[in-house]
């Protein structure tokens, strides 16, 4: 039947790689909407326009066609046809990802697409800032992940090779851009699970979560 999971949190709370293993083990779909905000940011970097621009970052929103896979195992990233999976986890996109996305317009737009590929999925493991507070909040269970800042900065950087201290440097920047803006994407779903994987290895958390669903 239908089960939609919302797993949100910071960057290097674990949630990408939890959240795909929890969507293999249920048999579900999987969704990134980190992934749909950097692929639009690719578009809006290669497009010229002035990142400032909210109005032209919003056009160009509303032109790409952006397309992104749902299979946890691996999932497609493509802006107008372009394979954009390697280009969304670099350095210019890192950078100017907060601020595209605080621009109504493109959260409008992907709140909407998001909607719709959970109604489609039926089982699904969503991933995101707002999916438990604003994209889903009928979803069957709402997980907060956290962790330290030292262990999402250790994380991250093993992720993309990356030197911790810059690292450290820049999650707190985006930490900072992402939690003050109106619409707070970072702000908890009030009856979102806080789980604090600092401590947990993945394994842990998926059991963790697995046992909340089954209750
Ligand atoms: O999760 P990830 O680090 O890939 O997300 C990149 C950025 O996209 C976040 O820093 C945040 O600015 C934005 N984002 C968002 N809402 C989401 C998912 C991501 O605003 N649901």
């Amino acid at each position: 039947g239908r089960c939609v999971v919302a797993v949100d949190g910071p960057s290097g709370s674990g949630k990408s790689t939890v959240s795909r293993r929890l969507a293999a083990s249920l048999t579900a779909r999987y969704l990134d909407t980190g992934a749909m905000y950097r692929a639009i940011t690719w578009a809006v970097l290669r497009s010229g326009v002035d990142l400032t621009d909210a109005q032209a970052v919003a056009k160009v929103a509303g032109e790409v066609d952006l397309r992104i896979g749902t299979d946890p195992t691996g999932y497609g990233v493509t802006a107008d046809g372009v394979g954009v999976e390697a280009e969304i986890r670099g350095p210019e996109v890192t950078a100017a990802v907060s601020a595209v996305a605080s621009v109504p317009a493109v959260r409008a737009l992907l709140v909407a697409r998001q909607r719709d590929m959970i109604a489609k999925a039926g089982r699904i493991v969503v991933e995101g800032r707002d999916i438990g507070s604003v994209v889903a909040p009928d979803a069957d269970l709402k997980v907060y992940l956290t962790a330290s800042a030292a262990a999402r900065a250790a994380r991250r950087s093993a992720e993309d090779a990356s030197d911790v201290a810059a690292t450290a440097a820049d999650l707190a920047r985006r930490d900072q851009i992402d939690s003050t803006r109106k619409a707070d994407p970072l702000a908890q779903a009030p009856d979102a699970v806080v789980l604090d994987t600092t401590e947990l290895g993945i394994d842990e958390v998926v059991a963790k979560l697995r046992a909340l669903l089954a209750e």
